[in-house]
């Protein structure tokens, strides 16, 4: 990371979370300017180029979610919807459009904190190209190039379809990934009537994969969304 502040695009029309934001997020590593309407996001977006947008999906003129798509016709910028609505199809169809994570207000600020670095690391190694071949989280060690997985030092043997899975898994570890997205990587269609094929493939993986399968440490459930690897450093 670089020695400057990351620059915010706050999009929230209510004040006092503009504030909040503001409180939490100056303190730390990072600049804000404000939009409080969609239109005012887009010309930000593009005028102010930010290392990362947060973005409220319920704005007073257009709706969030066509924020994220006119933004993302042009823009790798990271969007981080905070949603106060909870609903989980919105969270999806956030994600669909191209939002890179989301929280549910209320959340405190070192959630906030820890997903924006996770999203803005993302975009840094795309960008320097330093996304190496081999992926590690906690005992969790994989290998994309030479397609190998350890667990704690041993191999794991996974069908091509399971490594498939986890390797998208990886590239997007840290973030969620939606069950559409996962199966249109994995499998070339985003079907929901294939839904069980990924609950299944889920389910080997954490056989394989975790020590207690039902008490998963690397593959969490995001429920009614889809899933996220553990990412850590
Ligand atoms: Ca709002």
């Amino acid at each position: 990371m670089s020695d400057t502040d990351w620059l915010v695009l706050v999009v929230e029309d209510e004040a006092p979370i503009r504030r909040f934001l503001k409180a939490a997020l100056g303190a730390q590593r990072f600049k804000l300017v404000e939009a409080t309407t969609g239109t005012q996001a887009i010309a930000m977006a593009a005028s102010h180029n930010p290392d990362i947008i947060l973005l409220d999906l319920g704005l007073p003129d257009i709706d969030g979610l066509e924020v994220i798509r006119r933004i993302r016709a042009w823009s790798h910028t990271p969007i981080i919807v905070i949603s106060a609505r909870g609903k989980d199809t919105e969270k999806v169809d956030g994600l669909d459009a191209g939002a890179d994570d989301y929280l549910a207000k209320p959340f405190s600020v070192e959630e906030l904190s820890a997903r924006m670095r996770v999203a803005i690391r993302h975009l840094t190694r795309s960008r320097i190209g330093k996304e190496g071949p081999v992926f590690q989280t906690g005992d969790l060690k994989v290998d994309l190039a030479r397609r190998m997985v350890w667990v704690a030092g041993q191999e794991i043997h996974l069908t091509p379809i399971e490594f498939k899975l986890l390797a998208v898994l990886v590239r997007h570890s840290g973030k969620v990934t939606t069950q559409r997205q996962l199966l249109k990587e994995v499998w070339g269609h985003g079907s929901d009537e294939q839904a069980h094929y990924l609950r299944n493939y889920i389910h080997h993986l954490r056989h394989k994969l975790e020590a207690d399968p039902a008490r998963p440490v690397y593959l969490s459930t995001e429920p009614g969304v889809g899933y996220r690897l553990r990412y850590k450093e």
